[in-house]
């Protein structure tokens, strides 16, 4: 146990709670990817084994090449379902947090967590978390929130429940919020935990092939086109960024996830260690950052963007043009912003 990065402090009266079946409600961020989701339905089809009843709420749609975990078919999706959801979130004994640390980050449905006299619990791996939570797992240490939600499952002696769908679900935060096993979040620990999975039945192949080789004709054309055109290196910098405009989403037939792992190949270049990208939405341009060594943009996120993450990885969003948001982004960086830092 000496490897966990982190422990829940009053582990005992959480286990304790439950040793009776109970009414649970397991939400995540909003627009989930692999850890959110996968960490979710792991922790999901556990909690149902043990005989309680489970119900897992997102807050908004995830990319289909998500959909093939064991309890997909299960998940309330919040927006169309919003009368079920509070009901739901009224009704609970129990509201698990997953893979975020502040409501705001999961919408309309943030409200009704927060009113209801359910105890929470927090799953996470992002920097500062909100206190609204009895009982807390967070490590910014833990490379996926599906670690945590391993480790939590191993403190309860019970990882040897976890069946082949849940280890597969688990498996799939790991290996995209490690980046395919290559960030420095990467630890001996991460692999303990994949053998574990294995040795469960995780098909490792299999969940890999489900998750990056799913892509639509469309979603290629599109990563075709952003790179040709829609790529920018900002002159005399080590940044690149991406952008796309809601012509570009129309004419490359958008759906969500699309643009998932997109602002990676800026990180690719040779030379560039800071990548974002910026996508126009109706309402909203929503950003993602990316970095390499030692350059927080979780902070120029937080400070300029409206948003947060972890310091290799972050997002935000703001409700200027897309155009004022590059224009203030690329000022950012040719003032070399303290926060971004690069080396020209
Ligand atoms: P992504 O770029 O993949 O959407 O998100 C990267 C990281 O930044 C994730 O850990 C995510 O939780 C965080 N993040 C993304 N968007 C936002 C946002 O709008 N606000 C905050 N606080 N964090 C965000
Ligand atoms: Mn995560």
């Amino acid at each position: 146990h000496l490897l966990f990065t982190s422990s829940m402090q009053n582990l005992a009266a959480f286990k304790a709670l439950l040793e009776l079946p109970k009414r649970i409600v397991i939400t995540t961020h909003v627009k989930p990817d692999a850890d959110a989701l996968g960490s979710s339905l792991g922790l999901a089809g556990y909690l149902l084994k043990q005989g309680h009843q489970v119900c897992v709420i997102t807050p908004t749609d995830y990319p289909k090449f998500l959909n093939w975990m064991e309890g997909n078919d299960d998940v309330l999706i919040f927006e169309g379902n919003e009368e079920k959801s509070k009901y739901l979130v009224e009704n609970a004994d129990l509201i698990f947090c997953l893979d975020f640390s502040s409501l705001n980050r999961i919408g309309e449905l943030g409200k009704m967590v927060a009113e209801s006299d359910a105890e929470k619990v927090l799953i996470d791996h992002h920097l500062n978390p909100e206190t609204f939570a009895k009982y807390v797992l967070w490590s910014t240490e833990a490379a996926a929130t599906a670690e945590l939600v391993y480790d939590l499952i191993d403190m309860l002696g019970d990882s040897d429940k976890l069946t082949k769908g849940m280890a597969e679900a688990l498996y799939a935060g790991l290996l995209t919020d490690t980046g395919n096993f290559k960030h420095p979040s990467t630890t001996p620990h991460v692999h303990n935990i994949v053998a574990s999975l294995m040795e469960l039945g995780a098909d490792v192949s299999k969940v890999s092939h489900k998750i990056y080789d799913s892509n639509s004709l469309d979603r290629m054309r599109l990563l075709g086109f952003a790179l040709n055109e829609r790529l920018e290196i900002i002159e005399g910098t080590n940044v690149a960024y991406f952008y796309l405009t809601l012509e570009d989403k129309k004419r490359f037939k958008y759906q969500t996830g699309d643009s998932e792992g997109l602002v990676n190949y800026g990180l690719a270049i040779e030379g560039i260690n800071v990548s974002a990208i910026f996508i126009e939405d109706p309402d909203k341009v929503k950003i993602s950052f990316r970095s390499f060594g030692d350059i927080p943009v979780n902070e120029l996120s937080r400070k300029y963007f409206n948003g947060g993450g972890h310091k290799n990885a972050a997002g935000g969003a703001t409700d200027d043009s897309l155009e004022d948001t590059i224009k203030l982004f690329r000022e950012l960086v040719t003032k070399q912003t303290k926060e971004l830092n690069y080396e020209v």
